[in-house]
């Protein structure tokens, strides 16, 4: 274990140098975007394979792995837009020709912005890796379903502090099905993943929560989601101050189910639920916790982690 970061915006300073300084985060050039180490990448296998490994004797969940993007088709059936657009990213092409070609080049040449002369493409950046899943799932659900993903993600929220990255993955647990069985998975997986936190060597506390909703549509939303319980996340404190989230387990209601036309077999709108793991924060937090030399970290830890 390593002595206290301290607070405030050189606590966030402290562990950012630590971590890029050992190697396991490489530089990009631009906050909240960072490259990997080979030992980094064993640690944040090790956390996925650790969760899973808690799933009941018995029970096989399909896995999917997806892709940092998405079709903007499924991205706007989401509502993000709606609730999250300082976060949203689309991907800009060139789709021009010569002419256009030159146009770009000479605005270049010029020091404006030439990313301006791009085209936007059908393919946004994913924000959360249950997003990618429900499109597969329109029509009737003859039984509920349960999938392990991995994604890539994507929130624009460029920050100083390396626990808030721009592009990070995000395992889940999705459950797809009833109202009881949707908050039921949830909060088994929150259970689990808090218990997994502890034996990681992790002092985490289990809280209630919103998303970040955007605007005053959003506070009224935020309110709601808070009220009615349907966010709970798995906070440490790697920092002296504020307590950073690294997991959360959410009950979407049947939001997904709605907008993707996902219904049971009496014909109801499906409900859905995840659990999350921020798989980089998570790791960064080990790091934080253990040190940047995974030799020196518990045997406990690195048993459990496979490291
Ligand atoms: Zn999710």
């Amino acid at each position: 274990m390593t002595g206290s970061l301290g607070s405030g915006p050189e606590a966030r300073a402290l562990l950012r140098d630590r971590l890029v300084a050992a190697g396991h985060q490489i530089d990009s050039g631009l906050p909240g975007i960072y490259g990997r180490s080979a030992a980094y990448e064993a640690v944040a296998m090790g956390i996925i394979e650790a969760a899973r490994a808690r799933v009941e004797p018995g029970a096989d969940p399909v896995r999917w792995y997806f892709p940092p993007l998405m079709s903007r088709e499924t991205f706007e059936r989401t509502d993000y837009l709606e609730s999250f657009p300082n976060l949203t990213g689309v991907v800009d092409v060139f789709d021009g020709g010569d002419a256009e070609h030159a146009e770009l080049l000479a605005t270049r040449e010029s020091g404006a912005d030439w990313a301006g002369r791009l085209t936007p493409s059908q393919a946004t950046l994913v924000p959360a890796t249950c997003h990618n899943v429900y499109r597969h799932f329109t029509g009737v659900l003859p039984a509920p379903v349960r999938l392990d993903a991995l994604g890539t993600c994507f929130r624009h929220e460029p920050s100083a502090d390396p626990m808030r990255m721009v592009t990070f993955r995000i395992h889940e647990e999705i459950y797809l099905g009833t109202e009881d069985g949707a908050l039921d998975h949830r909060d088994r997986w929150l259970a689990i993943t808090r218990e997994l936190m502890t034996d990681l060597g992790l002092v985490v506390e289990v809280d209630v929560a919103n998303d970040p909703f955007f605007g005053r549509a959003g506070r009224i939303l935020a309110r709601g989601q808070r009220e009615d319980a349907l966010k709970f996340e798995v906070l440490t404190h790697v920092y002296d101050d504020a307590p950073t989230a690294i997991a959360s387990g959410n009950a979407h209601r049947t939001h997904f189910g709605v907008n993707f036309g996902i219904t049971l077999p009496d014909g109801e709108p499906a409900h859905s639920s995840c659990s999350g793991i921020g798989v980089e924060r998570t790791a960064n937090a080990l790091f934080a916790r253990h040190g940047m030399d995974l030799g020196s970290w518990p045997a406990q830890v690195r048993t459990l982690l496979g490291v």
